[in-house]
């Protein structure tokens, strides 16, 4: 288990500046403008050799209560609850807020072992507000400039020091399964995202594109497997160029794919496949994703057997390059179904991994070339001799044989379903290369 730091203090304090700091790269949004960090953000990062999740709770306030204080508190109770350590964050320039001393003291009867940083502490106003902040009783605060990153490294060591020691954690061989959820405007991927993360960490709606900049939250589904969920939704909104809606969702769909293993492809079933649908799916298969399609909104649809039809009929005659993609009916409003996606997701992504041995590799072949013979190619016969995976992610064979890249392209694709049915690999791309020997 990773342990997680949360941190939490009023809006403008400098948050979302402290968690890039200590992420160590740019994720959050840093803006003068209070509530432009809407969502919550998550990033794993390494202090002093110590693996730890750093949440950022910036800008949650807005969807909460009037008072300052209770805004404080909703966007962080969550957070807070789960958290191992958190970094309450005070203002060293505007001093100790009576929102901070609310805050505080509901801080305290929370139970989790907190550190008190004061921020924006260069220069000499930070030794006054050091000094009062004491009085919020949370322990010697420690004074940072997170802008300028004075005392990071200080507090970089007191984290370290208060969080149990994982060093190996996160072997190599188990990072996180990347997941990016993609589709049309309005299909429900926000909707989506809410679902699978259980907690209202982004706000939806009807008007398109209401999360804000959000580009990765990472959780742990029901069978342990560690998720990193790739926001669109925040892609979109970091783009923020002059496009058309529509443009702008594919183009944040395209950025997302390219930074996922497994792809969930959302389709309002009411509208059914539309173009645009299959176009994603194309660039799913033409990126070497694995691709789930979560047919989204079923508690609407009227006939749902007409509905299942209609889709794999269109999966078939459109799809033909990787069949077998698995279709998940669910409702993300109701939640109805959508515990099948994981387990679904799981399971494409087994396939997507999936390395075949050498022998039952060439046993295969050897059947294959048996039961359809290898056509002429100028009044010459064709001459295959052996095939070998040399990678996964999306699996990846190559065939060697005497001219071997002049076979035809039905027989490739025979090949590949040939391949495709007897090692279960449906709904991922193959990729087969033909290289010709001497
Ligand atoms: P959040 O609302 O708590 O997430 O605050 P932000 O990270 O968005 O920061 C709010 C403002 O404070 C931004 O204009 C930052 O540039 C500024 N800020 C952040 N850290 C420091 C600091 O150490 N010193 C000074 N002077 N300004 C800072
Ligand atoms: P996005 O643009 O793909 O992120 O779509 P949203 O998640 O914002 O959802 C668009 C609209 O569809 C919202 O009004 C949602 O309430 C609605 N919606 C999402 N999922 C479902 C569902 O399963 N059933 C129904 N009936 N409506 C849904």
């Amino acid at each position: 288990m990773i342990p997680t730091v949360v941190i939490a203090g009023r809006p403008n304090v400098g948050k979302s500046t402290l968690f890039n700091k200590l992420a160590g790269r740019r994720h959050a949004l840093v803006s003068d403008t209070p509530g432009v960090t809407r969502d919550r953000k998550d990033a794993t990062a390494q202090l002093r050799g110590k693996t730890v999740r750093l949440v950022d709770t910036a800008g949650l306030e807005e969807a909460a209560p009037e008072t300052l204080f209770g805004r404080m508190r909703a966007s962080s109770e969550a957070a807070v609850s789960e958290a191992d350590l958190v970094l309450f964050v005070v203002d060293g320039r505007a001093g100790i807020t009576p929102a901070d001393e609310h805050f505080a003291a509901w801080l305290r009867r929370q139970n989790r072992p907190v550190l008190l940083v004061v921020n924006k502490a260069e220069g000499r106003a930070g030794a006054n507000a050091a000094l009062e902040a004491f009085s919020l009783g949370l322990g010697t605060p420690i004074g940072v400039s997170a802008e300028h990153g004075d005392g990071l490294a200080d507090l970089m060591g007191e984290i370290a020091d208060r969080v149990p020691d994982n060093s190996d954690a996160e072997p190599a061989g188990e990072r996180p399964l990347k997941l990016a959820i993609i589709g049309r405007p309005n299909a429900g991927k926000s909707t989506l995202l809410n679902r699978l993360l259980g907690e209202e960490r982004m706000i939806t709606g009807p008007e398109p594109g209401l999360t804000r900049d959000a580009v990765a939250v990472r959780f742990t589904d029901a069978d342990g497997t560690e998720i990193e969920l790739v926001d669109t939704a925040g892609l979109r909104r970091r783009a923020r160029i002059e496009q058309p809606l529509e443009k702008m969702s594919v183009s944040a769909s395209i950025e997302a794919l390219k930074m996922a293993e497994v792809v969930v492809l959302a389709v309002d079933a009411l509208d059914g496949i539309h173009d645009q649908d299959l176009q994603l799916a194309r660039l799913v298969e033409r990126e070497g994703r694995a691709c789930v399609i979560a047919l989204n909104k079923w508690d609407a649809v009227p006939d749902r057997n007409a509905a299942r039809r209609a889709v794999s009929d269109r999966l078939q005659t459109s799809l033909a390059q990787m069949p077998g993609i698995p279709v998940v009916t669910l409702s993300a409003l109701t939640g109805q179904g959508v515990d099948k996606l994981l387990p679904a997701i799981r399971k494409a992504h087994a396939v997507w991994n999936t390395r075949i041995a050498t022998g039952a590799l060439n046993r295969w072949f050897e059947d294959a070339l048996e039961r359809h013979q290898l056509p002429l190619v100028d009044g010459r016969r064709l001459k295959l001799r052996y095939i070998t995976q040399p990678k996964a992610r999306p699996p990846t064979f190559i065939v060697f044989g005497t001219r071997a890249e002049q076979t035809p392209e039905d027989y490739q694709r025979y090949l590949v379903n040939s391949l495709r049915d007897t090692f279960g690999l449906p709904g991922t791309p193959i990729r087969l290369q033909f290289r010709g020997t001497r």
